[in-house]
């Protein structure tokens, strides 16, 4: 295949990159999105492959054997809520390619007389840097989410300077390289330190804030990729790499966004950490609130008589596996007249979107999920708010509590409604580890029970009446 006919094959993938990410902005359209971009992931390995010619086609197959083959069954398999440690194994491995193709680079120009021009050396320090910290941190936050080890963040004294020097280190024999001391030691000794970088860089991040870390090492993982097509002339790595860096670099700042937490907070503060307990529990039973628990019969009469019914559904949602029998739910309540809709926060759960995949999943129509805003604005003129398994997304400290340490994110305003029944199994607090006064309001009633079953019950009893 003529270098001509390859890059026109190339340009259409990039094409594909772009409209794949466009559909995915939106729910209706995310799956044509990703039937889009995998075409032309297919494209692109098709015209490398032929472009290889016959040199070792079969290490290439046995390798795309084993690896598609991996992904293609671990796709399948994962379970919604372990979807972000998913990514970030994947994330990682496509850093650790990027950093084996910068070794395997230099290892090929190197012997007399074939030093690298600074640009390319350029191109493979980048590549092996970013891709090895981008690794090893993946790596990290994936046993720390798979619990494999422990989620809470881990420190010692002097944790900062220890990074600090090493990063320092890792960029010295970068510079190196760079400036023309042209040795693949110096290559491995960069990688040696940045992978090291990575495991205590990700060390001292609480578990809770993996799933923004796991999307800051996808735009480095990106950036990696995008200088692995510079040291190999091509285009398509180029351009994906970008793709990569700029949306989970955006992505990143949302979640930040919307926790209303700077990076700097999430990847130094150690949140998460367990706290004293004296300020959260203060907080929730300082106004002397006790819980109110109701049963299911109550609670159904409470929405079969309503007008309108709004649904927050949370982490507990997806544990639960609760979508369908919601759905249900609300499909009853519509059939005697109630007004359903379903209140999203952008954070609900463990990842971007996770609400709204598991609500698709269930059929739930698009137009029936309202926004943070949107929703805020209808709490006033609802009468049951049902917050299935949502916690820190409905938590009033985040906009009463100076000291709370979700203070200033922007949150679902539930109590604004006339009457809010939380369904969760227990007492105990959701990912930030903090306690919640919504459930000491005299407006909420608990059912306490496994999403799922609670919902189930609610269903039989509103048949019945
Ligand atoms: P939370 O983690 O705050 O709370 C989830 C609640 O679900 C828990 O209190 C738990 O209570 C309950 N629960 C668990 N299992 C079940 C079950 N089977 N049935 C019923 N209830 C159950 O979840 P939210 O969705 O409210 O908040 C998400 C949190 O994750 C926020 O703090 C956010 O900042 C953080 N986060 C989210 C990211 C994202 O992208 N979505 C990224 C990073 C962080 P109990 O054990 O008593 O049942």
């Amino acid at each position: 295949m003529s270098s001509n006919t390859a890059n026109l094959l190339y340009l259409i993938t990039i094409v594909t990159f772009i409209l794949a990410l466009r559909d995915l902005s939106n729910p209706a359209s995310a799956r044509r999105g990703v039937q889009i971009g995998a075409a032309g992931m297919m494209l692109a390995v098709v015209v490398t492959w032929i472009r290889i010619g016959t040199t070792s086609w079969w290490a290439i197959a046995l390798g795309m054997l084993l690896g598609g083959g991996f992904g293609a069954v671990a796709a399948r398999k994962v379970h919604m809520t372990a979807m972000p440690q998913m990514v970030a194994l994947f994330n990682g491995v496509g850093g650790g390619a990027a950093t084996l193709i910068a070794l395997d680079e230099l290892h090929r120009i190197l012997p007399p007389p074939g030093a690298p021009k600074v640009d390319i050396s350029l191109a493979i320090v980048l590549s092996a840097l970013i891709g090895a910290i981008s690794f090893a941190g993946s790596m990290v936050a994936f046993a720390k989410l798979q619990e494999l080890i422990q989620g809470r963040p881990i420190t010692y004294s002097g944790q900062q300077f220890v990074n600090g020097a090493l990063f320092l280190a890792a960029l010295g024999c970068g510079l190196a390289l760079v400036s023309g001391v042209q040795q693949q030691w110096l290559l491995w000794v960069l990688v040696g330190l940045a992978l090291l970088f990575g495991v205590l860089f990700v060390l001292p991040i609480g578990g809770a804030d993996m799933p923004v870390v796991i999307s800051l090492l996808n735009a480095f993982t990106g950036l990696a990729v995008a200088a692995s097509g510079f040291e190999l002339e091509n285009n398509v790595l180029i351009v994906s790499g970008m793709l990569v860096g700029a949306s989970g670099t955006l992505l990143t700042l949302m979640m930040g966004r919307a926790m209303n937490r700077s990076i700097a907070n999430v990847l130094f503060s150690a949140f998460g950490q367990i706290q004293d307990g004296g300020a959260a529990a203060a907080a929730a039973g300082a106004d002397g609130g006790s819980v109110r628990s109701a049963s299911a019969e109550d609670v159904a009469v409470m929405l079969a008589y309503a007008h309108k019914v709004v649904f927050v559904p949370g982490y507990g949602l997806a544990v639960a596996q609760a979508q369908h029998d919601v759905r249900q739910l609300a499909d009853l309540l519509e059939g005697k007249g109630v007004e359903v809709s379903y209140a999203i926060h952008p954070v609900a759960g463990r990842m971007p979107g996770h609400m709204n995949v598991l609500l698709a999943e269930a059929n739930v129509p698009y137009d029936e999920l309202h926004e943070l805003d949107e929703a805020n604005g209808e709490f006033p003129r609802t009468d049951v708010a049902v917050v299935v398994g949502a916690n820190d997304v409905v938590n009033p400290d985040a906009r009463n509590n100076q000291g709370s340490p979700i203070y200033g994110m922007p949150i679902l305003n539930v109590d604004d409604a006339q009457a809010v029944v939380v369904l969760k199994r227990s007492m105990n607090p959701g990912f930030a580890g903090i306690e919640n006064p919504l459930f000491y309001n005299p407006k909420t009633v608990m059912l306490f029970g496994d999403a799922k079953d609670s919902i189930d019950k609610l269903i039989a009893d509103v048949k019945n009446l």
